[in-house]
């Protein structure tokens, strides 16, 4: 095909859509059953009725080719797990008991079982999908793992957008990142590979694809996002062979393979060559590294490209005329060239139109799922027929982001003027650790094995009707503040009869670790309704950082002073970190992370500032971000944790060397950023231990840590309360690690998740424990 042909068969179509309907209509349908409250019939209506809805949507904005199979109860990798019938020893009970003579994909309760445990079972475990903030669940699996396929949802759900009168592609996980997501079932020898099972997984996945061809899909797509990590040679060996197999079949129908979140790299040549007959490319930000290496490949003659040129996980708009020259450029690598977003769209929120408090001009410059859509058809169109077809969009789209580049909203000269002239000592302390120490210690007076929590008391009903009420009008201001101040007496006043060392004033005033900064800081948005899945039926609202950032006055300052004044043991003052900030914000594309970083950096640092200066002797600033927001890629890693540290030194830095400065993160394991919480130079760290029995604790120790650290003793993520002699037995294995001058005791996190009745009973335990071991001593 000629380069003008290919440009004429140019169509736009999604990976997948946002699943929870336009006002989360599948969280309350999934949660009213299980209460018991929504038939298994009616939530299968709902969930037919959303995905309708979603396909007349995007078939009515232009899309040419939907997704199916997308759509998922709980989550696509779960769905995946069901498919090939891996089903957990634990779980197969409920799963048979529920699918009775059905199929499997019918046996609902064993599905939510798997995804959320029951009394006796216990669930998949759930973890990160990739770099988003999507959690899925981990599949479990073993040397005695048998797959057998169950292609019935992915069927029906063919089947349902065929009878649209749709064209419609499934989309299913591939074979290769569905084994390398998975992890040795319990009692299985930790060393144990899931790749080693892919000859057993292919023929499932024949079997699959050979019923979505005779229910009618002309393409299936299998995605493969495992394959732009740093992947050994045996995982692109067996990338390779899952494709040279997939691609040899005959009955099948035609394959597109899928990677998004960063460049395919060494993978690329890989799936270049594979005898398959298309690939999905990710162009956008560090994948745009794609274009160049599929240029180097010869790219894909006669084989149809997928081009991933709208940010799929961002919530700007496209820079049109940056695409359309990456997609001509395209356009001579392939045999035909279609426009997608970069990922699937699941990952934004459904429509910047229900956004009605965002300012006017920043709302022109705000795509979310509906809009992107819009965004792709248009570029398509301007790929088929010319920009002369498109010149209206266009020009409003220069003209949006010529706004964008102007406004002083994104470029405000104070803030810019002060990040660059940020100075290296800046985001140094102004004495070396061992000087700090003794300053603080004799500042502070505390005990050895000092006692602390990580600063979140239960958040009770009471302080989230409190909230409701100040939305709703139904109290002011003051009315807010006292319901706050009585909450804050309680937390403190218990916290002094616990006995413990080091208060917290409880956070009751946050609604959210990000949100109630994001709310309070100038550049950073909160939406209305701009919902974004983060597990199962949980859903979020990341705020988004969309100018220069400064802080109009301090945010916390008059909570933690009025707690201080209830009390004569140092009460620490809690802040969220720049880098956590950004992780679970969506953030500006139109400059680094690392210049948005520094502009947070700053503005925390004035609250620093002005937190010591109201008598505040320990600050804690929480990066429980740091290791999650790591790039995929192990060669950004030195870039990322450059700024990220930095940044976190920016905020800290200014305090007098007696202040404390505190850092917390929620990780077991985190040998991989183990020298950047050093460069953090914070001089105490809590961490998450009691799980893995102070696992790192050692860590730290074998990197040769020379600050304070409190591995937790307490598992705050479940009601169970620990023993005091649990607690000291976890104390004594902590100080194998670290010397008692330089330990801490603490729950593994902070408690707003929990009820009082067990956090009461818990850290009474804790300061006995603390007790008991310091007799020891
Ligand atoms: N200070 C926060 C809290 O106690 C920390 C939460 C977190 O690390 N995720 O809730
Ligand atoms: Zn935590």
């Amino acid at each position: 095909m000629t380069t003008k042909t290919a440009a004429a068969a140019a169509r736009a179509t999604v990976y997948g859509y946002p699943r929870q309907g336009p006002n989360r209509e599948l969280k309350k349908a999934i949660e009213g059953y299980w209460k018991g409250r929504v038939t298994a019939d009616a939530l299968r209506a709902t969930a037919a009725g959303l995905r309708r809805a979603n396909w007349n949507e995007l078939a009515g904005a232009g899309v040419h080719e939907v997704p199916t199979g997308d759509f998922s109860m709980y989550d696509h990798v779960l769905d995946t797990t069901v498919m090939v019938g891996a089903i957990p020893a634990r779980h197969r009970a409920a799963f048979e008991a529920a699918a009775g003579t059905g199929t499997r994909a019918g046996a609902l309760d064993g599905y939510f079982a798997m995804a959320r445990g029951t009394q006796d079972v216990a669930p998949l475990e759930m973890t990160k999908w990739f770099d988003t903030n999507y959690h899925y669940l981990v599949p479990e699996l073993g040397p005695d793992t048998e797959f057998t396929a169950d292609s019935t949802k992915q069927v029906a759900e063919l089947k349902e957008a065929l009878e649209l009168g749709l064209a419609a592609r499934p989309v299913l996980l591939g074979p290769v990142t569905y084994l390398l997501l998975a992890k040795p079932a319990p009692g299985v020898a930790p060393g144990f590979d899931p790749l080693t099972l892919l000859d057993r997984l292919l023929p499932v996945y024949a079997e699959v694809l050979a019923d979505l061809r005779a229910a009618g899909a002309a393409w299936v797509q299998l995605d493969e996002p495992a394959l732009v990590q740093d992947r050994t040679a045996a995982e692109l060996n067996a990338a390779e062979r899952a494709y040279r197999d997939l691609g040899g079949l005959t009955d099948r129908p035609k394959l597109l393979v899928a990677s998004y979140f960063d460049r395919l790299g060494e993978a690329l040549p890989v799936l270049a060559k594979a005898p398959v007959d298309g690939l999905a490319l990710d162009f956008t930000g560090a994948a745009a590294a794609n274009l160049d290496a599929l240029a180097a490949v010869g790219g894909l003659p006669g084989k149809r490209l997928v081009a991933g040129v709208v940010d799929g996980r961002n919530v700007w708009i496209n820079d049109y005329e940056k695409s359309l020259s990456t997609l001509g450029t395209l356009l001579g690598l392939a045999g035909r060239v279609d426009v997608a977003a970069s990922c699937s769209l699941l990952h934004v929120p459904i429509d910047a139109a229900l956004e009605r408090d965002i300012d006017p001009q920043i709302h022109r410059w705000l795509a979310f799922a509906r809009q992107k859509t819009a965004e792709l058809v248009t570029l398509a169109k301007g790929l088929a027929r010319g920009t002369d077809a498109i010149s209206a969009e266009l020009a409003a789209n220069r003209a949006d982001l010529a706004s964008r580049a102007r406004s002083p909203l994104t470029r405000d000269a104070a803030v810019r003027a002060r990040t660059g002239a940020v100075t290296d000592a800046a985001a140094r302390r102004s004495q070396p650790y061992a000087e700090r120490a003794a300053a603080q210690r004799a500042h502070l007076g505390l005990p050895l094995l000092p006692t602390t929590t990580i600063g979140s008391f239960p958040q009770t009903g009471e302080v989230r009707t409190a909230r409701a009420d100040l939305r709703a009008g139904r109290i002011d201001a003051t009315g807010y503040e006292q319901r706050i101040e009585a909450e804050i007496q309680e937390v403190i006043s218990f916290q002094e009869k616990a006995g413990l060392d080091v208060l917290v004033h409880g956070e009751a005033e946050r609604n959210d670790m990000v949100q109630y900064f994001a709310e309070r800081l100038t550049g950073y948005l909160a939406t209305q309704a701009g919902w974004v899945q983060s597990y199962g039926t949980r859903y979020v609202r990341p705020p988004v950082l969309a100018g220069d950032i400064s802080r109009p006055e301090p945010m916390t300052v008059r909570w933690t002073r009025y707690a201080q004044s209830l009390t004569d043991r140092p009460v620490k003052g809690m802040l969220t970190g720049p880098v956590t900030m950004l992780a679970w914000s969506f953030v500006r594309d139109d400059q680094p992370l690392g210049e948005t970083a520094r502009q947070v950096a700053l503005a925390l640092r004035d609250e620093v500032s002005d937190l010591e200066a109201a008598g505040t002797s320990v600050i804690q600033v929480d990066e429980p971000a740091l290791r999650e927001t790591l790039p995929l890629r192990k060669a950004d890693h030195a870039e990322y944790l450059a700024w990220a540290t930095e940044s976190f030194r920016l905020t800290t830095g200014g305090v007098r060397p007696d202040t404390q400065i505190h850092t917390h993160m929620c990780y077991a394991e985190f040998g991989d950023v183990v020298q950047a919480i050093d460069d953090l130079d914070a001089d105490v760290i809590s961490l998450e231990a009691a799980r893995s029995h102070m696992q790192v604790a050692r860590e730290l120790a074998a990197h040769g840590y020379p600050r304070e650290a409190g591995p937790g003793v307490y598992d705050i993520h479940s009601p169970r309360v620990p023993g005091a002699d649990e607690a000291a037995a976890l104390l004594r294995a902590g100080l194998e690690a670290i010397p008692a001058e330089r330990l801490w005791v603490n729950p593994d996190c902070g408690l707003k998740t929990r009820g009082w009745p067990e956090t009461r009973a818990s850290l009474e335990n804790l300061v006995a424990a603390a007790r008991t071991v310091r007799a020891e001593l």
